[in-house]
């Protein structure tokens, strides 16, 4: 057994297929040499995902972005990325080549990606499948932020109603919205959603999900986690939100979201569980908004 993990281990290392390993927080763990020349990583540097995607759309290198707002594209990315036990898709990088990437989810949320180069593949109907990628990423995707919309983030509820194997579900209400639209404008609120999204998105494990469900509203969905741990989580997201400005040309503006939490036991219903959440939001707001609330 040792053995065959040694020689499992090197082939990986030697592969021309670029060969990596995220962990749960999507942190580099491993890379073979194919993986670090497509990504000009240096042979001991293990950044984030996000930090790899950023230097490379910095330098023009690795994988093609299309979308002039980078910002925007890797929210977009990170609300698909390592969402499903296992997805394929095809990317184009900035040097022209074509990579069919597959990605692998274990149970801990570690992550395997293996891209094969099919640069020289037949690409017809090529065009054909990408206007299908981008359909079906669109289908599942919130227009102005980004992030997963409401059919996806139910999606993930409903998948954590029926694994039966409990977690905790949060429900977000920005507060005093309207009034944020009438000080800012409503494309200086549409900021703030954005700001909301990209902030949380980065706080979030690989194991969770994040989705917009309603104008300012936003559903958290975490599987297997103690609602000590989630509480925690939340607090750590509301204080970090408080701590800093969204709008530059506005330093003193901050806003706030009330959250209701509740924990998924056996035999729960998607719309028990849901229902739960929200009365716990609608307290939130009740007894002074910015806070957390547990049904
Ligand atoms: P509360 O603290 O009680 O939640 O007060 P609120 O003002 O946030 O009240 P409510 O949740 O009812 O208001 C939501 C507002 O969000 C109403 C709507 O004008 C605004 N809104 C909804 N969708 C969008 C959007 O996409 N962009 C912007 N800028 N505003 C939106
Ligand atoms: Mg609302
Ligand atoms: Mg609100």
């Amino acid at each position: 057994m040792e053995e065959t993990r040694t020689v499992i281990f090197d082939l990986m290392r030697g592969s021309q297929a670029p060969i990596s390993v995220f962990d749960d927080q999507d942190r580099l763990r491993f890379a073979n040499d194919a993986f670090r020349a497509t990504f000009d990583l240096a042979a001991d540097a293990h950044p984030t995902w996000a930090e790899i995607m950023r230097s490379n759309w910095l330098g023009t290198r690795g994988t093609a972005i299309t979308s002039a707002d980078f910002e925007k594209w890797l929210t977009s990315a990170q609300s698909r990325r390592g969402k499903e036990s296992f997805r394929g898709f095809e990317a184009d990088m900035q040097d022209g080549k074509w990579f069919w990437m597959t990605e692998t989810v274990g149970p801990n949320g570690w992550m395997l990606c293996i891209a094969v180069d099919i640069s020289t593949l037949a690409c017809a109907d090529r065009d054909l499948r990408y206007d299908r990628d981008l359909a079906l990423r669109a289908s599942r995707t919130d227009e102005l932020t980004g992030i997963a919309n409401r059919r996806q983030v139910m999606e993930k509820l409903d998948e954590l109603i029926s694994g039966n194997a409990g977690g905790c579900i949060a429900v977000f209400d920005l507060d005093h919205f309207k009034s944020i639209n009438d000080t800012l404008g409503h494309a200086g609120g549409d900021a703030v959603l954005i700001d909301f999204s990209r902030r949380v998105s980065g706080a979030v494990r690989r194991t969770d999900s994040f989705g917009r469900i309603g104008g300012e509203e936003f559903l958290f969905v975490m599987p297997q986690t103690p609602i000590e741990k989630a509480l925690a989580l939340l607090e750590c997201l509301r204080q970090d939100l408080r701590a800093r400005s969204p709008v530059p040309e506005r330093p003193d503006f901050r806003y706030t979201f009330s959250v209701g939490i509740t924990e998924v036991t056996p035999g729960d219903s998607t719309h028990a569980a849901l229902s739960r959440a929200d009365s716990a939001c609608y307290q939130a707001k009740k007894t002074g908004r910015d806070r957390i609330v547990k049904a």
